[in-house]
């Protein structure tokens, strides 16, 4: 490009090509080499064509740049030893002039706020200040600062951050330098001095020595300079932002609360950006080439069972950038494949989604979830092995290939080596899933405690504020604070701490809570004045306490609980509710039968046993059991406060001697539970793969044989109402049509739903091999009318005695026990 074309343009090195010429003495018309591969992509983008290792050795780059100057004819001048260059006058005196007279917007002289980055990362990152003037060349500034006497000894990085961000690095040119550009062999060698690794990590190639990080330079938007203060908070907030659950947390604004979700339920119960959005940002961040996702439309054999008329596929694509085959088969399910590959095209990571989902979206975020999960776990934890990485990527449908990976992420070990200090809460957080061992203290729950209590696919809505505290002192910081703050329950979307809690409250309840400190580099990220926090942090002369007697205050309040769409379908279409109709039904069928004892099989929160406490029956002995120690642990709450003696709920059923919950797997047989006189299993077995919903049949039957056996499960064909009459309700609000059209069953979590013939066709077969009869019933709708009941169910009776079962080992785990004692039956 001509020197005119660009003055009169707003490429961003006109800016620098005017300060140039406004720069005195032996500088004047100099421009740092560095400046024009930092700034003009094409150069960069050509240097990297000639040499790839240009990516991530920017002296490389200069080199070129250097050399390419020389041989233009005669009109440029190149200060090797100096790295700039320079046009020799080819204009009049008089047009440059004016054109470095021109006004700028810029005031005399201003303060910008900007960091050092010590090469040593021992040395913590310090604030600093730049003061850029009018007249001055910026570069000629930072240059000072950086102990070097001009701009032409200071490497200009790329932009960091953001697209839209001027945060750069600088770092001066290697004391080495000329030795580096007359040889080629030894310029790896000659380019010593010490690495910083956090500035490199930052830019994605080498830098050595102290750096500065600041917001300041020539941008396409104006031709004055742009400046930007850059803090702490800056620094820290960028830190998280190369990791996955980072990204997500500063995209939900919630840095103390939020985590990266470990399931991707539905679009609609999704909260910050999406996973296939925070996985392009994650490769750009570590530059990366955007992810490739191919998303492919396969028949399964489970929805091609399905009726036409269920499998009008929503397909408006959301502009995802999708390749590979899709065939437009109504019935097919989507399944995809992510592949991440290296700078230089080495496949890095690939995951092939094992499940199929209705629609194609879905499957993307999916996939993208699982690698970002898989990538999280890598962050939380830099020194697994590589078995141990593998393993979870079979649990994730990930493979990874070490020898290209690791490459690509050399500097994560050093700069985010601070996450293996802090033991407990990254093991917590390494686990969302499993109940931890968790450093909560005193909690604090106050308000009424009758309501509704979140459960699993539910949305929560509190409000929350996080604090810092200090032990012993009344210094309370305000770190983070959210009015209304909403999470899926279930998934993992914040803290398991904060999730554990809000399990435990009711709507209208408040609650607050104390916990140790995550990693500093969070509260400063979390925190706008990091100057504050620093101070409360460090020790000193007023501030006598310090990181190690600080903790967090979480304060929340449950505003409010959005039930999953199966729920509220039962409750707004059905009266009284399909799942109370449900409930009612068993309990009159064991009122009937006389029982004495009674398993509840998949009890989830115990809706079925609590109910029971409300009638007169003949049970003795009430047992559930689950897998989910989530509903355990709601079901245990219940029963144990209508159970305990000093209750004001009068007990309606006064034999009731033991009610217990075991966690266990149904399809695992305990002889514990055999023999009982009835057995229930509500709308559970489509939660189960279908395999595993045949073989509970079949040991239940064998083994546990209850007198009576009691399923429910949805029945597909009634979909149709429900989701006609859900559309006319839900109107006006589109999230809740996309997440009805996007789920084909009524829950995300059924694996199934079967018609009146695929479920009789289950259950007489089942009945006639355990020698039990079968009979055929339902709740919601009626028997004779189309389609059928909304549930169906089966009630198994045992055609003769039952044989008995030698002792087995004990495959459930007691979660929670009562038994009548003296005192509590002469509360009763
Ligand atoms: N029966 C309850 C809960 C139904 S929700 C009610 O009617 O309200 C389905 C329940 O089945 C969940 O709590 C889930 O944890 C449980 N479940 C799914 N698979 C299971 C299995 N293999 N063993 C035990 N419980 C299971
Ligand atoms: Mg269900």
């Amino acid at each position: 490009m001509s020197f005119l074309k660009l003055l009169s343009s707003l490429h961003p090195l006109n800016g620098h090509f005017r300060a140039a010429w406004r720069r005195e003495g032996r500088f004047n018309g100099y421009i740092p080499v560095s400046v024009i591969t930092g700034y003009d992509a094409k150069v960069c983008h050509l240097c990297k064509y000639i040499n790839p290792e240009g990516e991530s050795n920017s002296f490389l780059a200069t080199k070129f740049v250097l050399r390419a100057a020389a041989t233009l004819p005669g009109s440029v001048s190149t200060s090797e030893d100096q790295l700039s260059v320079r046009r020799q006058n080819p204009y009049p005196l008089e047009l440059i002039e004016s054109l470095v007279n021109q006004q700028s917007g810029l005031p005399e002289s201003t303060s910008v706020g900007a960091l050092l980055i010590p090469s040593s990362i021992k040395n913590s990152v310090e604030p600093l200040t730049v003061s850029v003037s009018a007249n001055g060349y910026y570069l000629d500034v930072i240059a000072r600062e950086l102990g070097v006497t001009d701009a032409s000894q200071v490497m200009v990085s790329r932009t960091i951050g953001k697209a839209s961000s001027e945060v750069r690095l600088y770092c001066c040119t290697p004391k080495s330098y000329q030795l580096v550009s007359s040889s080629d062999s030894h310029a790896k060698e000659a380019v010593q001095g010490c690495l910083n690794e956090r500035a490199s990590y930052f830019a994605g190639h080498l830098i050595y020595g102290d750096a500065i990080l600041a917001s300041i330079g020539y941008t396409w938007r104006s031709t004055d300079l742009f400046y930007e203060d850059v803090s702490l908070h800056t620094y820290y907030r960028l830190l998280l932002s190369k990791m996955p659950s980072g990204i997500y947390k500063l995209s939900r604004e919630a840095v103390l609360a939020a985590e990266l979700p470990v399931v991707f339920t539905t679009r609609s119960n999704w909260r910050g950006s999406f996973p296939k959005d925070i996985l392009c940002t994650f490769c750009r961040q570590h530059r990366l080439p955007e992810p490739v996702f191919s998303a492919a439309s396969s028949p399964s054999e489970s929805s091609s069972e399905l009726p036409a008329s269920h499998s009008n596929e929503d397909r408006n694509g959301e502009g995802l950038a999708v390749s590979g085959r899709e065939l437009v088969d109504s019935g097919g399910a989507f399944r995809c494949e992510v592949k991440i590959f290296s700078m230089c095209q080495k496949l890095i990571i690939e995951c092939s989604l094992k499940k199929t989902y209705k629609k194609q979206s879905d499957a993307i975020q999916n996939a993208a979830l699982n690698v970002l999960s898989w990538l999280n776990s890598y962050f939380r934890k830099l020194d697994m092995s590589i078995e141990e990485l593998s393993s979870l990527g079979v649990e994730l449908d990930i493979q990874f290939y070490p020898q290209h990976f690791f490459k690509e992420f050399v500097w994560c070990q050093s700069v985010h080596n601070y996450w293996h200090s802090i033991g407990t809460y990254s093991n917590c957080l390494s686990q969302p899933n499993t109940m931890v061992e968790y450093s909560v203290r005193s909690i604090n729950i106050e308000g009424p405690s009758s309501g509704v209590s979140p459960s699993s696919g539910s949305l929560a809505s509190i409000s929350i504020s996080i604090s810092l505290v200090a032990e012993g002192e009344d210094t309370k910081e305000l770190l983070e604070s959210s009015e209304e703050f909403e999470f899926e329950i279930g998934t993992g979307a914040v803290i398991p701490h904060l999730e554990a809690v809000v399990a435990q409250i009711v709507v209208g309840q408040s609650a607050s809570f104390i916990m140790e400190l995550p990693p500093q580099e969070l509260v400063f990220a979390a925190c706008n004045d990091s100057a504050r926090a620093l101070s409360l942090f460090s020790p000193s002369e007023q501030n006598p306490y310090f990181l190690s007697d600080c903790s967090l205050e979480y304060s929340i309040v449950l505003l409010r609980i959005t039930e999953p769409l199966e729920e509220r379908m039962e409750k707004a279409l059905f009266s009284p509710p399909l799942s109370k109709q449900r409930v009612d039904y068993a309990v009159q069928h064991i009122r009937e039968s006389c029982a004495t004892s009674l398993v509840d099989f998949g009890c989830g929160s115990g809706s079925l046993l609590d109910s029971l406490l409300d009638y007169s029956t003949s049970l003795e002995k009430i047992v559930g059991v689950d897998i989910s120690q989530k509903a355990l642990t709601r079901a245990a709450k219940t029963l144990h406060s209508k159970l305990s003696p000093n209750s004001n709920t009068l007990l309606s059923n006064n034999r009731l001697k033991s009610a217990l919950l075991y966690e266990g797997s149904v399809t695992n047989f305990d002889h514990r539970l055999s023999g009982f006189d009835v057995g229930t299993c509500l709308e559970v077995i489509e939660h189960m793969e279908e395999g595993q919903a045949c073989l509970f049949g079949d040991i239940v039957l064998s083994l546990f044989c209850p007198r009576i056996l009691i399923v429910s499960t949805p029945n597909f064909e009634y979909n149709v109402i429900l989701q006609k009459s859900t559309l006319q309700s839900q109107d006006d609000d589109p999230d809740e049509k996309n997440q009805i059209q996007s789920c084909k069953f009524r829950n995300h979590d059924h694996k199934f739903e079967w018609t009146r013939e695929q479920f009789a066709h289950w259950a007489s077969a089942l009945a006639t091999r355990h020698n039990y009869s079968v009979e055929y019933s339902g709740v919601g709708g009626a028997a004779g009318v189309e389609p059928g009941f909304a549930s169906q169910i089966a009630v198994f009776r045992r055609l003769f005695d039952s044989p008995n079962h030698i002792d087995s080992a004990h495959q459930y785990e007691v979660i929670w026990e009562w038994s009548i004692t003296d005192s509590s039956r002469s509360a009763l």
